[in-house]
């Protein structure tokens, strides 16, 4: 019997400018036969655009994510998980997403400044995003939601509608689908190995020709076989399994090494990016899985660089070999 599953989550926030109570429904739907999850919701039909072309860093334009507009155009968390209305790391701010895809899912403005150049985002500005999520993370994990994932789509091409940069971040009951294969993945290659397949990758790769550097607990490393544009893996060092385990000078390693892969894209002319970063409720996977981010560039050269082969045939049409980007990012390092 085929089973056709779906199940619905709502989420809550309160209305920027009324402060009115308002939710949104969410219609998750699992693929019988690889499980993977498909998430729908209407609303997002209404979500605001932002011209590439019409974004001068002034924050005049009407940015809802700017300083100025941000408090009268951004949702707050219901008074019941938050207090306060929106979580504060820093510079950074996290308020629930309006279209959301979960009934937790929020955006992280990271800095308050509207630049799009890649490679001007510091690790502090990084971080302060990171540490800003973890909060949130944190406080979805003590309300019943242990998983979460956290990413970002930077410029158009990337998916973003909101050019003002921003992470996102969700929070759900079971693990988003690509994490629930990694962990499942690295389970079965230690059971079949015998051993970690992340400490073996990091002992391996550290002296290839893919191997780009180390920042503060993290080793950065072009995969064998990347998932998209001149992806880099940053793999911690330590056995960690979460985002929550990390202590602060951990969190500013993970940021260095982004921003320092940033610049390495922004030298060879790479505008846009896409990150997730696969982590898991703290001391999952009986130590066979290890908390990585992968980040990859996406093409400006043509609209959209996810085609038939990467939608519909789960493989990847590159262009860039890793050993010779690694070369060119490692300058960074
Ligand atoms: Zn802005």
């Amino acid at each position: 019997m085929l089973r056709l599953d779906r199940y619905t989550e709502r989420a809550e926030y309160i209305l920027p400018g009324t402060g009115a109570a308002a939710s949104c429904e969410i219609e998750i739907r699992i693929d019988p036969m690889s499980g993977t999850a498909t998430r729908i919701n209407r609303a997002r039909r209404g979500r605001p655009k932002q011209q590439e072309s019409a974004s001068p860093p002034e924050h005049a334009n009407g940015c809802p994510f700017c300083p100025g507009n941000l408090e009268s155009a951004t949702p707050t968390f219901p008074k019941d998980f938050y207090p306060k209305g929106r979580i504060r790391e820093g510079r950074a701010v996290v308020f629930p997403n309006m279209y959301p895809l979960s009934s937790l899912h929020v955006v992280v403005v990271f800095t308050p400044e509207h630049r799009l150049e890649i490679q001007t985002f510091t690790k502090e500005e990084i971080a302060e995003g990171i540490l800003a999520s973890a909060s949130f993370i944190r406080l979805a994990s003590e309300r019943g939601r242990p998983f979460h994932f956290l990413g970002w789509n930077h410029l158009s091409q990337a998916g973003a509608s909101i050019l003002h940069p921003h992470f996102q971040a969700i929070a759900g009951e079971s693990p988003v689908s690509s994490i629930r294969e990694c962990l499942a993945s690295s389970m079965a290659y230690r059971v079949r190995e015998g051993r970690c397949f992340w400490e073996e990758f990091l002992e391996a790769e550290v002296n290839s020709p893919r191997y780009v550097g180390r920042t503060n607990g993290f080793s950065w490393i072009a995969p064998w076989a990347p998932m998209g544009a001149c992806e880099v893996i940053g793999v911690s060092d330590g056995q960690f399994s979460s985002i929550l385990e990390l202590e602060t000078d951990q969190v500013f390693g993970l940021a260095d090494g982004i921003s320092r892969v940033l610049k390495g894209y922004w030298s060879m002319g790479l505008r846009a990016v896409t990150m997730g970063v696969y982590s898991l409720p703290p001391r999952s996977g009986e130590g066979a899985f290890r908390l990585h981010v992968r980040i990859m560039a996406r093409s400006r050269r043509i609209g959209c660089d996810r085609a038939f082969l990467e939608l519909y045939g789960w493989e990847v049409g590159l262009t860039d070999f890793p050993e010779e980007y690694a070369a060119a990012i490692r300058g960074f390092f």
